[in-house]
């Protein structure tokens, strides 16, 4: 491979982008799936563990309100007083997940009313947006196991943001994203009996969504598209990783298609046509597919449609230039076919004669103005001016002999030795001689448009 040439300060801002654009097909994939595992990686957060809740206990340096829940009816808070104590669990922002210290009130906090509420406060940092998408099928089924209680949902799934007491009972509000079958998300609050079992919930509309995921298909890519509590990582913490983020998971299909195509053997039998056709129809869908999810994640639909609707373009343009000759015909390999050699015809001479006009002379020229009135369909009016009459048009006639060469130029499969070729005619020699002149009278008719 050559590698791009630098000969300006713009040449080097483009060096990554041709050194890519230049790569052959199968490293263009190779490179795009290593990509989408790493950040997948980062947002699986399977590098570093997850940190756990903290437990520092605090003490309240002023009187003020825990805040035990969030979605409509269960909109509540509690007074906590001054010199009261709270175990932390987390910082998000300006406020403290906390919870007292017989841990049956859990919520949030304004970090100045705890004492040495500044930084040295060390409680793990709690991410905003955390919560984990389940169907509402799934979680129907949940609710309804009686193996279901308070601490497996914690351990499996997600941490109670919320928690507080209700006669012998207590209420747990779970950063649980359920889908319903329309594509809403609802989030839970769930009731249980002293014995952590569940004993009764209900889901209130969170954020209204028309697009649907869909059991089972929400419930496979939750764990990429959730966000965990203390996740250390997250593609969203850097611009350029998020940009990435957001682009290239659509294109994962393409990547896998192509390097199946490279490995050969699994896609042998499988025509080129339809070949094609898959291609370029995952090269659309795969990219929706993916701003579906980033939709429901809680991004923009503007924002995803317009850099989905961007990349695709980009994305297909770049499969475009592959396209025709993704694989060999015949052994099925996945190269281009490469330039073998040029080879010439004799040159040959084609003989003719040719006309040009020289000049024109006008013998009769009439106008005849049209004007259309203005109608319901078109409120403007239009002038139309016909022109017609008749010219003397004079010619002289050449002779011409031109010399030619057809170049043929072979491409061969670099495996199997298919070939493909392509002519064009080269003229190496033209040669011209006056003959004679001659005029006849001609009509004319044209009509222009003057508004
Ligand atoms: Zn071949």
């Amino acid at each position: 491979m050559k590698l791009p040439e630098i000969h300006s300060f713009f040449d080097v801002i483009l060096f990554p982008f041709r050194l890519v654009f230049n790569l052959d097909i199968r490293w263009k994939a190779a490179l795009g799936l290593g990509l989408v595992l790493i950040l997948a990686g980062i947002q699986l957060s399977i590098f570093p563990k997850d940190s756990r809740m903290g437990a520092d206990k605090v003490a309240m340096a002023s009187n003020g309100w825990l805040r035990t829940g969030m979605v409509d009816d269960n909109l509540d808070s509690m007074r906590v007083h001054r010199g009261d104590s709270l175990r932390l669990l987390g910082r998000q922002g300006h406020l403290l997940w906390a919870e007292t210290t017989d841990g049956k009130y859990r919520g949030f906090v304004c970090d100045s009313l705890v004492e040495n509420s500044a930084e040295d406060i060390r409680v793990p940092i709690r991410r905003k947006l955390s919560g984990y998408f389940i169907s509402q099928k799934k979680f129907e089924s949940l609710m309804s196991d009686s193996a279901t209680t308070f601490g497996e949902l914690e351990n499996s799934y997600i941490h109670a943001e919320y928690i507080k007491r209700h006669d012998k009972k207590f209420v747990g509000e779970f950063g649980l994203m359920v889908e319903d079958s329309l594509g809403n998300i609802k989030r839970p609050v769930i009731t249980f009996s002293a014995d952590s079992t569940v004993n009764d919930y209900i889901l209130h509309r969170f954020r209204s969504n028309s697009v649907l995921l869909g059991h089972p298909v929400i419930d496979i890519v939750s764990p990429v598209i959730s966000t965990r509590e203390f996740q250390k990582f997250s593609p969203f913490d850097n611009n350029i990783l998020q940009w990435l983020w957001i682009i290239f998971p659509g294109f994962l299909p393409i990547y896998i298609m192509i390097l199946l195509l490279w490995a050969r053997r699994p896609l042998y039998f499988v025509p080129n046509t339809l070949i094609d056709l898959v291609l370029g129809a995952l090269v659309v869908l795969g990219p929706l597919a993916w701003g579906v999810m980033m939709v429901k994640m809680g991004f923009s639909s503007v924002g995803v449609f317009l850099i989905t609707g961007s990349s695709v373009l980009v994305g297909a343009f770049l499969l475009w230039l592959d396209y025709s000759s993704i694989r060999c015909p015949r052994c099925k390999h996945l190269r281009h076919h490469e330039f073998k050699q040029m080879t010439s015809g004799k040159p040959f001479v084609r003989h003719g004669y040719t006309e040009k006009v020289t000049r024109r002379e006008t013998l009769e020229h009439k106008v005849e103005t049209t004007i259309h009135k203005p109608t319901a369909r078109d409120t403007m009016s239009h002038k139309y001016e016909r022109h017609f009459g008749k010219e003397k048009v004079y010619y002289d006639i050449y002779e011409y002999w031109d010399t030619i060469k057809v170049n043929t130029t072979h491409f061969e499969c670099p495996k199997c030795g298919h070939g493909k070729q392509e002519s064009a005619e080269e003229i190496l020699n033209h040669r011209q001689e006056y003959v004679r002149s001659y005029s006849r009278e001609e009509k004319f008719d044209y009509t222009e448009k003057k508004y």
